[in-house]
């Protein structure tokens, strides 16, 4: 997840996992446990980090997930009202799923009744792909870039960082190296991508058009993933990614 501060309020990418799961973590269900491991630790949770910072859950005032899964959308409920800025695919996924969706979008996440601001991609670009301006009329930038494959609605969200872009790819891939020429991944998270994806032709497309975009750019955009730790790190260590 990232934590955008604007000149008047918090601007949360992705959750993470929320209070719920830490407490009650048989709510991720057992084939996601067994799969993930996912390590559940509350103070890891944004609404505790957003608190460390000295901040409530009333200034995260907007949410921009990448998609819907719920280690990306677990702490929706701990920020009640956040307005929750989705490519409008991904909210269609959640109140009319396909069989195969059902067990993805877990309902408890959407229990409370989130403030949905579904947006449509009405012809602007970025760097060549189709994109949509998140917050209108707030600094810094934050852009939702459809890149559909994992989820129906999953996208990239951009945010401007000086003078270049963060560019937080969500699970448009896993592995740092399926980004870079030549692309590899190990075969078991190859698998792994392709199982938990629900189209794999537009999912394979969009990561060739990241490889792309990765080979192309110079420094001005930072690419990462949200499940690989050491891509995160070297962009921590302002190696870029
Ligand atoms: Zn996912």
């Amino acid at each position: 997840m990232l934590l955008i501060e604007t000149s008047d309020s918090l601007v949360l990418v992705d959750t993470g996992f929320g209070l719920d799961q830490v407490q009650t973590p048989k709510l991720l269900g057992q084939p996601f446990r067994a799969a993930v491991q996912p390590k559940l630790s509350e103070s890891q949770t944004a609404l505790r980090q957003v608190e460390a910072l000295g901040f409530s859950a009333t200034d995260v005032r907007h949410i921009v997930p990448t998609h819907l899964d719920i280690d990306h959308a677990g702490g929706l409920p701990d920020f009640p009202a956040a307005e929750l800025h989705v490519w409008r695919p991904e909210m269609e996924g959640v109140q009319s799923p396909s069989l195969k969706e059902r067990p993805r979008y877990i309902k408890h996440l959407f229990a409370h009744g989130p403030k949905w601001h579904p947006h449509d991609v009405d012809g602007d670009e970025w760097m060549g792909f189709e994109s949509v301006r998140a917050l209108p009329g707030v600094d810094p930038e934050v852009l939702i870039v459809p890149l559909p494959g994992h989820t129906r609605g999953h996208s990239a969200i951009a945010v401007r960082a000086g003078d270049g872009w963060l560019l937080h790819c969500g699970d448009a891939y896993f592995h740092r190296n399926q980004v870079q020429t030549p692309a590899s991944c190990p075969p078991g998270l190859r698998a792994f991508q392709a199982i938990v994806g629900l189209e794999r032709k537009r999912r394979l497309q969009n990561e060739e058009r990241l490889r792309e975009l990765n080979q192309r750019k110079g420094s001005e955009i930072r690419m990462f993933c949200a499940h690989d730790l050491e891509e995160l790190e070297r962009l921590r260590a302002g190696e870029g990614a």
